[in-house]
This record gives C-alpha cells, structure tokens and sequence, in this order.
C-alpha cells in the first residue's frame, strides 16, 4: 500500500527496464497495475469537473439546462428502441 509511484514514474521505470519506448500494448499492461496516487485521483477529479462545466455547443453552461441539448437527448432514446 505504501506504493507512491505516479503514472510518470511507472512509465520512466518500465522505459529504462526495456531500454526503449514501451509499446502501447505495455503501457496498458502497466497502467492495469497502476493505483493512482491522491495526487492523480485529484487531477482526474478536476478534470471531470472542467468536463462538466464546460459549455454545451449552444453556449450553455450547464446541458441539463439546455433545451437543445435535453430534446436531441430525448430523441436519440426515442431512436435507440
Ligand atoms: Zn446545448
């Protein structure tokens, strides 16, 4: 548990164990090893959060709000039966 390794460091580890670039097919069999530090939880967190703040293509802040986005929403379930 005491693991404080970020995602950097993991893939500056594994860089340096092969001696070149990682594939993509390693970095994810490391990044299914990987625990996030509180650090990186955090930075996701944010980034979700700017996610959800950002404005729809209407220029509304919340989509929930948006009438636009809320109809095309309700029309693309009325589609998906
Ligand atoms: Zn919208």
């Amino acid at each position: 548990m005491g693991e404080k390794l970020t995602w950097r460091d993991r893939l500056t580890n594994l860089r340096m164990a092969l001696g070149r670039e990682p594939t993509l097919a390693e970095k994810l069999e490391c990044a299914s090893i990987h625990r996030m530090t509180p650090d990186e939880i955090e930075e996701q967190r944010l980034s979700f959060v700017r996610a959800f703040t950002a404005r729809c293509e209407h220029g509304v802040l919340d989509f929930e709000q948006c009438p636009n986005c809320r109809g095309r929403a309700a029309l693309a379930r009325e589609e998906g039966r």
